[in-house]
This record gives structure tokens, C-alpha cells and sequence, in this order.
């Protein structure tokens, strides 16, 4: 049980709840007029505001996603790519130079 909660919480971050919660409030605002009945105008205005935070909204969710990138390391004698973890290269065996 413990490591179904533990994959959980690596499943939904923050980023991740603070996205969806914009996505619904986009979605609300975006179709308001099911809600309250409003002038033509005012509900343009109202929409556009709401696909525009729905849209952010997703933008926020995906940067909440882990990424998936592998981190490497070009060795800068050979050009070969190693592990970012690795201290000497694969091939040529002189050491990898560490930055940052
Ligand atoms: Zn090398």
C-alpha cells in the first residue's frame, strides 16, 4: 500500500494539481453561458479568457510531467557520449570533464 502511495505522489505534483485546477477553471469560464446568462459580448470575452487559461492551464500540467531526457556527457576528446554520472569515457578512457 505504502508504494502505491508513494507512486502516486510522483504521479501528481504540484505543478501538475495547479494545472489541472486551471484547466477546470478555463473550461468553466469557457462555456459560463450553461451557468448564467449573459450579454453576447460580456460571454465572448468570458470564453476567450477561459480557453486562454484552459491553455495555460495544459502548459503548466506538462511542465509538471517528469522528463524523460537522459542527461549525457560528450567526451571532449573523442566526441563519444557517456552517462552524465560517468567520470572517465567509454571509449577512450581519458577523464570527462564536469561542468556545473
Ligand atoms: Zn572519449
Amino acid at each position: 500500500m505504502a508504494r502505491e502511495v508513494a507512486l502516486f505522489k510522483a504521479m501528481i505534483n504540484k505543478k501538475k494539481i495547479q494545472g489541472l485546477m486551471i484547466v477546470a477553471m478555463g473550461v468553466f469560464l469557457a462555456r459560463i453561458d450553461v451557468f448564467f446568462a449573459l450579454e453576447k459580448n460580456q460571454l465572448f470575452t468570458i470564453s476567450a479568457i477561459g480557453i486562454i487559461l484552459a491553455l495555460t492551464g495544459i502548459a503548466i500540467y506538462t511542465a509538471g510531467m517528469p522528463r524523460t531526457v537522459k542527461r549525457v556527457t560528450t567526451c571532449p576528446s573523442c566526441f563519444r557520449k557517456n552517462y552524465a554520472e560517468a567520470t572517465i569515457c567509454k571509449k577512450c578512457k581519458k577523464p570527462l570533464l564536469k561542468k556545473g
